[in-house]
């Protein structure tokens, strides 16, 4: 079988290393020569709106995935009109949009922030009467990494942040005064079969996911759980779906769903049964899902902007390294590691990875 993927970073390169031992072949679209996915199948070096090179996909792909969620909505129809596109396009068109997202974790009785739509400065100095003080605005697409959001502390917050981001659909959320932020990775598959991976647990660094810890058995996590079956559910959905959520010691509140692997995950290629890319391998193409059992408790490390030498890395003992192939950048996630304890006591993160 063939798979398309539209985009080829590392999400895609995790996706391919997964389910080339499945006899799974990879095309993978993507603008950039250097895309670190692109070793392991077809490279497609293109925009994500080429007619030509989408046509190209569909013609030879048995089924088409994505690695983001901005995927141009015109490329999404233009493929689904000609193979199967997992996750649909109803659940694309739902997690790139905030206020589609929170509108729909309302309808399901999902317990979220209190958040308005804004698209003037009018209506943010109203909606700000509805979610209090401090209050994030955020772009409804397009932000990523915490870029396209603002917190708005005090009064005079509320032109600067207009002024920083009006022009395009905004939504204001309600501040969560969080202890801590969660995730759970689900799958679905073509039959409807479900599976959850224990909840993780997530700590950013700059706007960027650091550390992901996993907590099997956490007392969160049937809620977690809960929560995002009602949304594999609602969408009809195929795939692996992430649900990220804050704790707030009395609420566990959803902030954003993603329509794809997760970074908060990763730890599951060595911490579970199955990992979070073959289960999403094995549901787009209609295989039977594999166990999201734990096999330890894991935590993963993301690097950003560099990897340290491998020598040092891997004398560091029970480190799994994963390295992108990626040009080092600032700011860019170039690779991970992931280190799982023999026991369920919690993983020891090396010192010398917490700098
Ligand atoms: P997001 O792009 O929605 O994942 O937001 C990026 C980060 O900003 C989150 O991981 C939180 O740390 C923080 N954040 C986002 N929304 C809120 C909120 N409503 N209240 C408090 N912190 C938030």
């Amino acid at each position: 079988m063939r798979v398309g993927i539209v985009g080829g970073g590392q999400l895609a390169r995790m996706l391919a290393l997964a389910g080339i031992p499945l006899g799974l072949h990879f095309v993978f679209l993507d603008p950039a020569k250097d895309a670190c996915a692109a070793e392991l199948g077809e490279h497609l070096c293109g925009d994500y709106d080429d007619e030509r090179l989408l046509a190209q996909i569909a013609e030879r792909c048995d089924v088409v995935t994505y690695e983001f969620e901005n995927v141009p909505e015109t490329s999404i129809e233009f493929l689904s009109a000609r193979v199967p596109v997992f996750p649909d396009a109803r659940a694309l068109a739902t997690a790139r949009d905030r206020l589609n997202e929170k509108s729909l974790f309302r309808e399901l009785d999902i317990d979220t922030v209190p958040f308005v739509p804004v698209d003037s400065l009018s209506t943010l100095q109203q909606a700000v009467t509805t979610t209090g003080l401090p209050a994030v605005l955020k772009t409804r697409t397009m932000g990523y990494d915490g870029k396209g959001q603002a917190v708005l502390r005090e009064e005079a917050d509320i032109e600067k942040a207009w002024r920083e981001l009006g022009g395009v659909p905004l939504i204001l959320e309600g501040f969560a005064e969080f202890r801590r932020e969660v995730s759970m990775i689900a799958v679905r598959g073509r039959d409807g079969e479900e599976r959850f991976y224990p909840l993780a647990e997530n700590i950013h660094r700059d706007g960027i996911l650091h550390i992901s810890r996993s907590r099997p058995g956490d007392a969160l996590e049937k809620q977690a759980q809960e929560y995002a079956k009602r949304l594999l559910e609602k969408l009809d959905y195929v795939g692996v779906m992430a649900l990220e959520l804050f704790d707030t010691g009395d609420e566990l509140l959803a902030n954003e769903m993603a329509p794809r692997v997760h970074n908060s995950g990763h730890w599951t290629i060595e911490g579970c049964v199955c990992s979070q890319f073959e289960n999403h391998m094995r549901a787009v193409v209609g295989l039977p899902l594999g166990a999201t059992d734990a096999t330890g408790a894991a935590a993963m490390v993301n690097f950003i902007g560099e990897i340290p030498p491998a020598e040092q890395l891997l004398a560091l003992p029970g480190v799994h390294l994963h390295d992108y192939s990626k040009a080092a950048k600032p700011g860019r996630k170039v690779g991970h590691v992931t280190i799982v304890s023999k026991d369920d006591s919690e993983a020891t993160i090396p010192d010398a990875l917490l700098r």
